[in-house]
């Protein structure tokens, strides 16, 4: 059977990952170490490296039944099976299926974590959208700044909403090209819907 994603999630709820790649309980990690928590709420579920898709359930909901029933996220070997690494709650960690497939995965759990960190420091979701929505734009030939004011009074819950809908989050892996695109059609439709 499969292990628990709770277990998991409870193993890791009270550790951070240091500057260095060490893995610490939250309270002993000193300031200079600028260490990052693995997780933040229990209700939040999120990939723990790119923090995509941020989406909260409701406060009403047990967060061992939220956990346990998450399909979005995968359970990803520290260590390898294939080098011997097992899975007990230490050796798992939750990614999102693009953060899985690129995740380092060799013998020296630093990698790994050193990985994380960097990814959770400057590759988080939010960030990695802006940089491909201007890459999709100039594909697409749209200029971004005209959309970006037009639709500047759009509600970032709608956005996430809608980019779950958009981009089938509950399945695989998506690229990162179809959700800065899928960000431009929400943006362009929420624009024509002023205008009507
Ligand atoms: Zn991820």
């Amino acid at each position: 059977m499969k292990t628990k994603k709770y277990d998991i999630y409870s193993y890791w709820s009270d550790k951070a990952i240091t500057k260095s790649g060490e893995v610490k309980r939250i309270g002993e990690c000193t300031d200079g170490e600028e260490a990052v928590k693995v997780t933040e709420l229990p209700d939040e579920i999120f990939c723990w490296a790119c923090q995509c898709p941020p989406y909260r359930t409701a406060d009403t909901e047990d967060s061992k039944v939220l956990w346990n029933k998450d399909t979005l996220l995968d359970r990803a070997h520290i260590l390898p099976r294939s080098k011997g690494g097992d899975d007990s709650p230490a050796n798992l960690f939750l990614l999102c299926p693009n953060c899985h497939a690129e995740a380092p995965d060799t013998t020296n759990p630093r990698n790994f974590f050193s990985w994380i960190y960097y990814r959770r420091r400057h590759e988080v979701y939010s960030q990695l959208s802006e940089q491909e929505v201007r890459r999709a734009a100039e594909i697409r030939g749209i200029d971004l700044e005209r959309l970006f004011s037009a639709a500047s009074g759009m509600d970032p819950d709608q956005m996430r909403a809608q980019l779950i809908e958009r981009c089938g989050l509950h399945g695989g892996a998506i690229s990162r090209s179809s959700k800065a695109m899928a960000i431009l059609d929400i943006l362009e439709d929420y624009v024509a819907r002023q205008r009507l």
